[in-house]
């Protein structure tokens, strides 16, 4: 008796969560009609998908459409310039402490020297970092005292070369405009404090 008990329970649980499964298979259809196709490959469909109050089975057509990444999402590294007076620099100074800090080791930096006096000058000659080995940890961008190397959005970046996911300076450059609109609120948090300690240095030098 307790057998067919049992059984029954077991049936019942099945047929009800199949029940389940069928009404938001259903539902998936109805919620298209409801908003007329547009909850596909729309900015306001994909934000609506991604919400609580949509019903039914959903999934993200990717790639042509993509979920928006939050601005803290990280990938790898990019390395920042600037464009001053038609000359690009990088605000890197090859202290090399993001190589020291990084976990499976995958920055590599050589130094350029005054080729008269061979004196260091704070300018990486090479800059490189093995795609494949970094762990997207965002280290090196958090221990970086000059805000030189910022962690990207862009996660596809599959090739069938193994070589070339070892990323030179070039290839990991980016304009100072792209950190900006890719991590707005880090970007003016960073500008402000900058703005503020120029200031304070400006007030201490008229008051000496
Ligand atoms: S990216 Fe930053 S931490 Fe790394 S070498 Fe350049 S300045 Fe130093
Ligand atoms: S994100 Fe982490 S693993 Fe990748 S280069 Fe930076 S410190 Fe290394």
């Amino acid at each position: 008796m307790s057998e067919q008990k049992n059984a029954y329970m077991y049936g019942l649980g099945v047929l009800k969560t199949l029940g389940l499964a069928f009404r938001h298979f259903l539902e998936t259809y109805l919620d298209d009609l409801r908003h007329l196709g547009k909850r596909y490959r729309t900015s306001e469909g994909i934000s609506y998908r991604s919400s609580k109050d949509v019903s039914g089975i959903f999934t993200i057509q990717y790639p042509e459409e993509k979920l928006p990444v939050p601005e803290e999402f990280r990938f790898i590294p990019f390395l920042i310039y600037e464009e001053k007076e038609g000359k690009v620099e990088y605000r890197c100074t090859s202290c090399g402490i993001c190589a020291k800090v990084c976990p499976p080791q995958c920055i590599w930096i050589v130094r350029s020297s005054d080729p008269n006096t061979g004196r260091p000058i704070p300018d990486p000659e090479e800059f490189y970092i093995d795609i494949d080995i970094c762990m997207n940890c965002g280290f090196c961008s958090e221990y970086c005292p000059f805000d030189a190397i910022k962690m990207d959005h862009n996660y596809e970046l599959a090739t069938y070369d193994r070589k070339s996911n070892v990323y030179d300076k070039a290839k990991l450059g980016r304009p100072l405009t792209y950190y900006a609109s890719v991590r707005p609120i880090n970007y003016e948090r960073e500008e402000t404090a900058r703005r503020e300690a120029e200031e304070q240095r400006a007030a201490r030098k008229a008051h000496a």
